[in-house]
């Protein structure tokens, strides 16, 4: 039997209802396939500066580092808007990355057949459902790089301009060759295909980031490499979304896409994500949606996106292809069956069900 330590951070709002169901999934995957899973549950977030001044208690992030994998439900909520941002509950995601050195985020945007009436594409477009993985940089590049504000200089005629302010956009070869070599690793376990997308019309940064890509891929021959401008690829993305299938790109330009990406599965409790270190050090699993203080404690949350985040991170961090692959089948069987929690159902024929039961069925699907 192998055992592996998780830091568990459930965090606020529907954050420990999601996370509880995750944890549940996991122990029937220990069960099924003989693994212990030693949870250790920690505080960040709201929760956390309520019980300790602080958004991220230096235990936890110490107990994080200490994990084989962490799992993260949500933080913040309408209690603590009032604070200032270096302390409100959300600075503790910004500190798990710092901490943890996460530089890689994986994004998955899925539609699940039995789900295309969710998307807000044509139904020709998406009727086969969708499957992209967007991989961003998450340390580096225009939010991370030197800014400020200046005195501006004058227009042609003399008028001065006022303050000007400006933000850096800089990679070294180091950062974009770390992360250009987790899309080609993403892009082996599945078709092969990779886009790095950028804006080399304009760019010096993406001019390295395409040497960069274009030097590693030798290393990667099976894998087909090819480069799309941002401005193009958000619109390919809505046109045709099933020719990507892996995507990497920059910290910025991730934002934008991988929100966009997910929008077009229309259906954020479905969203799972990663963000990923150093090969051997701990990944952080969360899902994508926020703490959603309008539903938490009422049975309606849709744990399936922190479901699909335990699964991503037995694939990633745990090397347990199997188990993930056991995961993810059982959500698609329930959802093909009909099962809904609220948040997905859009047919009479859909079967509403509520947390709990939501995370049974899904138990009850992996045999
Ligand atoms: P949200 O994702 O929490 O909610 C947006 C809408 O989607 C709400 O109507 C909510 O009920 C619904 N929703 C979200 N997840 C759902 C799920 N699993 N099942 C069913 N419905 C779901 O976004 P928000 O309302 O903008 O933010 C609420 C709080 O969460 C804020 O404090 C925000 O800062 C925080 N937040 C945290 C994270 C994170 O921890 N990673 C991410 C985004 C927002």
């Amino acid at each position: 039997m192998s055992s592996f330590r998780i830091a568990v951070i459930p965090g606020d709002g529907i954050g420990p209802e999601v996370t509880n169901a995750a944890c549940a999934v996991l122990e029937q995957i220990g069960r099924k396939f003989d693994h212990q899973f030693d949870f250790s549950e920690l505080l960040a977030g709201g929760s956390a500066i309520d019980a300790t001044g602080d958004a991220l208690p230096a235990a936890t992030l110490a107990a994080c580092k200490n994990s084989d994998s962490v799992l993260l439900g949500a933080v913040g909520g309408p209690k603590w808007d009032d604070l200032p941002g270096n302390r409100r509950p959300e600075r503790a995601l910004l500190d798990l990355r710092g901490g943890l050195n996460l530089y890689a985020n994986l994004r998955p945007a899925i539609l699940f057949e039995a789900l295309s009436v969710a998307s807000p594409l044509k139904a020709e477009i998406v009727d086969k459902g969708i499957d992209i993985m967007i991989v961003r940089e998450l340390t580096g590049g225009l939010y991370f790089g030197e800014r400020g504000r200046r005195a501006g200089g004058n227009l042609e005629d003399g008028t001065p301009m006022g303050v000007e302010a400006y933000d850096t956009e800089a990679y070294s070869e180091v950062e974009i060759e770390r992360i250009v070599r987790v899309g080609f690793d993403m892009a082996m376990g599945r078709s092969k295909k990779l886009t790095c997308v950028d804006k080399a019309n304009i760019l010096e940064s993406s001019r390295l980031w395409r040497e960069v890509a274009n030097k590693i891929s030798s290393e990667y021959p099976e894998v087909a490499l090819d480069f799309m401008y941002v401005d193009n690829a958000s619109m390919q993305l809505v046109r045709r979304p099933n020719d990507f299938d892996v995507i990497v790109t920059t910290n910025m330009f991730g934002d934008i896409i991988s929100d966009e990406a997910g929008m077009i599965t229309g259906s954020i409790g479905m969203l799972p994500s990663a963000s990923l270190g150093k090969p051997g050090t701990p990944g952080m699993y969360e899902p994508v949606h926020g703490s959603a203080p309008d539903i938490a404690g009422m049975d309606m949350a849709n744990p399936l996106a922190a479901i699909l985040s335990a699964a991503m991170m037995l694939r990633w961090s745990l090397s347990l292809t199997r188990e993930a692959d056991a995961i993810e089948k059982a959500v698609t069987d329930v959802i093909a069956s009909g099962w809904r929690t609220k948040d997905i159902a859009y047919g009479q024929d859909d079967k509403v069900i509520g947390t709990k039961e939501m995370t049974a069925k899904v138990i009850a699907s992996i045999v």
